[in-house]
């Protein structure tokens, strides 16, 4: 396997992992839960250790979107219903933790039938469900990086829009995307974390970023300690939160750890966390034990058979 093949089924391997690892503290305020160091059984799902949550199912739901259509958002938004209805896509047939605003707007789209507008534009709608199953997008067209970074991240946003569709979301989708691009093609994380990345001035130079999402493109992340890093299912401060505990990282390991013992939303700063640990670190770089016991690893197998050709 190459090194990009590594890195680009890291990111989705990575974001199941962090999503495991949280799923058993999620909604717990920081400091009033015993330290995550490894997977455990609890939580709000009553979940066996190495499950994975909503975030995890969503991403799969896309991949499988992405591998059987190509690029059409209706077919996104028709498997993210067959999953709140059915629970297709989860890891115990079952359609849980599922947030408001995919709710009701997975509700618009089966009265509409139009995944391009059945997301709410709402600023107070700006929630992390869809920087949290991004993966798959960087995966599969993260190789337009240099060529083309405009539609890279144009195709980002796009995925946020059956389920969210606030300027905060689509933003951050697309800053996200290009930095796990950058990651998955080898650069260093210091140059795709810098404020100044050309590639990131050639992105503002197309379509500027959203202001809040700038701050944190501007790196709010290295000046900021909890709490005042959060992370909560504000996607500003759950993507300002996984980039604080991946930006002085050794490993996947610390990274992902440190994301998800922030507690709050917790499954889901670790699904972002892990897409970038997993992107820089590979497959190879996530430790053995938890690949081991994560469950339903034939899902993400198969999802990513669709991604990468
Ligand atoms: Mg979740």
């Amino acid at each position: 396997m190459s090194d990009l093949q590594d890195r680009q089924r890291g990111c989705l391997w990575g974001l199941a992992v962090g999503d495991a690892l949280g799923a058993a503290v999620e909604f717990r305020p920081p400091g009033t839960f015993a330290p995550v160091t490894d997977f455990r059984a609890g939580g709000p799902h009553g979940l066996g250790p190495g499950e994975w949550t909503d975030d995890t199912s969503m991403a799969l739901a896309l991949a499988d979107s992405m591998g059987r259509t190509g690029w059409n958002l209706n077919d996104q938004a028709a498997r993210y219903v067959h999953w709140y209805r059915t629970g297709a896509y989860s890891v115990n047939g079952r359609c849980f933790d599922i947030g408001i605003a995919t709710r009701s707007a997975l509700a618009r789209y089966e009265q509409t039938g139009d995944a391009w507008t059945s997301g709410d534009d709402a600023a107070r709608s700006s929630g992390n469900g869809s920087i949290m199953r991004l993966a798959p997008v960087a995966i599969h067209f993260g190789a337009l990086l240099e060529s083309n970074v405009e539609e890279l991240a144009a195709r980002a946003a796009e995925s946020s829009l059956p389920t969210h569709r606030s300027p905060q979301c689509l933003s951050a989708c697309r800053y996200f995307a290009v930095v796990l691009a950058g990651l998955m093609t080898g650069l260093d994380r210091e140059e795709v974390l810098s404020p100044t990345w050309p590639v990131l001035q050639k992105l503002r130079a197309q379509t500027p970023l959203h202001p809040a999402v700038e701050d944190v493109a501007a790196g709010s992340f290295r000046s900021k300690q909890p709490p005042d890093i959060r992370g909560t299912g504000y996607v500003v401060q759950s993507l300002e939160a996984a980039l604080w505990a991946f930006q002085h990282a050794n490993s996947f390991r610390d990274a992902v750890l440190a994301a998800v013992n922030l507690g709050d939303d917790a499954d889901t700063t670790g699904a972002v966390c892990g897409q970038l640990a997993g992107a820089r670190w590979g497959e190879q770089g996530i430790p053995c034990d938890w690949r081991s016991r994560l469950a339903r690893p034939d899902m993400l197998n198969q999802a990513l058979s669709g991604l990468i050709r």
